[in-house]
């Protein structure tokens, strides 16, 4: 299972929360659409062997090009490599890019999953977010993706907003639950160094809510959507049964990706690649054939640290089988030891070898994933070697 991820960096306006690599700029467009072309068809080879399952045009807002440069992107991916006729194509689009005729175009190319960046059902959140989209345009356009017939659609939600009350957040959970939408994504608002929201929040114009306001929010989305049905596969991510994110899920269970564009990260196991993230650097490397990315080979100590972090953080857990058989006894040794810890505090649960964080780890899941990581000069090893 592998998949192809397309990096669009142009959005219409800046959120204030954001730090994804994009520009308001959209002169160069046609330009890096062809640079994107160009970088798809030159790295075939690293999946000529590759059935590709998924296939994710994510940004940026990538709903801002036209259905023809849609299309055409898609084509480039279907001449070039062997896709699965079943794969799943997602592309992300704001709600206000979206209208019922440009709706059925993007089915008709072959999207089947949509994943919306709704954020808010409150417009003063919305206000304060800079989105560029309505509360009405939101909730008309998911009803809208519906009666197209897209069965597979999500949406963003953020949390841990300024001033944000308990009531208010269960109202956009509800509000979304109501949607009957099969996926729904909720990230607890991180202050990016370089936003708005973090200079506001250093000029003291913003207050971050307290922590254990965003914990009972994180506890209000679990227990409403899974009174709703949904499935908690991911700490941010929620599906109908089954309907997980196939792409995310690829990540997050390690399998082989490629990203195409600016700042766009690949992974094949032994590498990890990332790809300029500047517009003109990228371009000048494609179109004069020089190097436009960097990559790491991966040591044993990272692939065991990506291992963990993938994998505690969903359903999937951590196999103490695959930790035995693929690492070496030091990180054994560490898995084991953390592991135990946990296990006692009732943090971790622990079920046929398979490790996954309790439904007490969640809410200190980054602390617990510190501990697992390994470190090579870790003491606890060294005292029995
Ligand atoms: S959140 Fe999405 S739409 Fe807003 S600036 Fe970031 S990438 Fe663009």
């Amino acid at each position: 299972m592998s998949g192809i991820y397309i990096h669009i960096p142009f959005c219409r306006k800046r959120c204030h929360y954001c730090d994804f690599f994009k520009t308001t700029d959209l002169s160069q467009k046609v330009r890096l659409l062809a640079g994107l072309k160009r970088e798809l068809e030159s790295r075939a080879s690293e999946m000529a062997s590759e059935e590709i399952n998924t296939i994710y045009l994510g940004g940026g807002t990538p709903s801002v090009l036209l259905i023809d440069e849609q299309h055409d992107l898609l084509k480039t991916i279907c001449q070039n490599y062997l896709v699965s006729g079943d794969a799943e194509i997602t592309l992300e689009a704001n709600p206000d890019d979206l209208s019922q005729t440009i709706l059925s175009a993007l089915k008709g190319i072959g999207f089947n999953r949509l994943s919306m960046g709704v954020q808010s059902f409150s417009e003063a959140d919305l206000k304060l977010m800079n989105r560029r989209h309505s509360v009405v345009q939101a909730i008309q356009s998911v009803k809208w993706a519906k009666k197209t017939g897209f069965a597979n659609i999500s949406i963003d939600l953020i949390y841990g907003l300024p001033d944000q009350t308990l009531e208010e957040w269960e109202r956009n959970v509800r509000i979304a639950v109501e949607l009957d939408v099969q996926h729904i994504s909720a990230y607890n608002l991180t202050y990016h160094e370089g936003t708005v929201f973090y200079d506001r929040l250093k000029k003291g114009i913003l207050k971050e809510l307290p922590d254990e306001i965003s914990l009972q929010q994180f506890e209000i989305l679990i227990r409403i959507l899974k009174e709703a049905g949904f499935e908690h596969y991911e700490i941010s991510n929620f599906c109908k049964p089954g309907l997980y994110s196939q792409h995310n899920s690829s990540y997050w269970k390690s399998k082989k990706y490629l990203g195409i564009g600016p700042s766009a990260h690949s992974f094949d196991f032994n590498s990890r690649r990332w790809n300029v993230s500047s517009i003109e650097n990228y371009l000048h490397g494609i179109e004069n054939n020089q190097s436009y990315s960097e990559t790491e080979i991966l040591t044993e100590q990272d692939r065991y640290n990506d291992y963990i972090i993938t994998g505690l953080r969903t359903v999937w857990g951590i196999s103490e089988e695959l930790i035995r058989t693929e690492f070496s006894a030091s990180c054994l040794f560490h898995f084991l030891k953390i592991r135990d810890k946990y296990l006692n505090s009732g943090h971790v649960n622990c079920t046929s070898g398979t490790v996954c964080l309790s439904p007490v780890g969640l809410f200190i899941s980054d602390k617990i994933m510190e501990d697992f990581m390994f470190v090579s000069n870790h003491s606890s090893y060294k005292s029995i070697s």
